[in-house]
């Protein structure tokens, strides 16, 4: 039964058979790999993870000797303000670090956050924030919905129709009505509008 824990922990059920693992549904491939937009079915099982996902090796009864295995790798320690860096910080005067090439570069200096690229990585924080859909996040998804990445407006559409769907938020709605009045890119007014938040408009990708 150990053996199968994997299966069973993935939060996008990845795996479609032992030793089988479909990427196309990884979240480790899409907020790492792919610099795509996300399938929507997806998007909400992503939680909060904006930079891989290590939950099928968590659960795995064979890493759980890996300390004994590898004593060399002992002194090795996550980065404290890495390890759960908060959403919204990126997007402060200060450290605009999700809307900046230049401060992007400079945050994550020698940092694997790189390989993903700023547009993957905004990608996918407005992804986490769509999760969260809390009011609070409005003035980051409206920078968002400004960027030059078509990739990024998507997403940051979509997390904006989950706030919608959330909570009654005349200024937020009327922002984003304005948004997609300007929007060049049909990927991200539909992505909008088939959001729950326009519970009328429900096709598929
Ligand atoms: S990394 Fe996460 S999403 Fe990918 S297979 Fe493992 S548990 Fe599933």
């Amino acid at each position: 039964m150990d053996a199968a824990r994997c299966l069973v922990a993935c939060p996008t059920a990845a795996f479609v058979g032992a030793y089988d693992l479909d990427p196309q549904r990884c979240i480790s491939y899409w907020t790492i790999e792919s610099r795509s937009i996300i399938p929507r079915a997806l998007r909400p099982r992503f939680g909060n993870r904006i930079f891989g996902c290590d939950i099928c090796q968590e659960v795995c009864p064979y890493n759980r000797r890996l300390p004994e295995r590898t004593p060399w790798l002992a002194g090795l320690h996550a980065h404290p303000a890495r390890v759960a860096p908060p959403l919204l910080e990126g997007f402060e005067p200060a450290r605009p670090y999700w809307l900046d090439q230049a401060a992007f570069s400079a945050h994550f200096a020698r940092s694997p956050i790189k390989r993903a690229k700023r547009a993957g990585m905004l990608r996918n924080v407005c992804v986490a924030l769509g999760n969260w859909a809390d009011a609070a996040i409005v003035p980051a998804l409206t920078q968002a919905l400004h960027d030059p990445e078509p990739v990024v407006r998507v997403h940051a559409a979509w997390a904006a129709g989950r706030v919608l769907a959330k909570w009654t938020h005349a200024p937020a709605a009327a922002w984003l009505s304005a948004a997609l009045d300007r929007e060049p890119d049909a990927r991200a007014t539909s992505s909008t509008l088939r959001s729950p938040a326009f519970p009328e408009n429900t096709r598929d990708e």
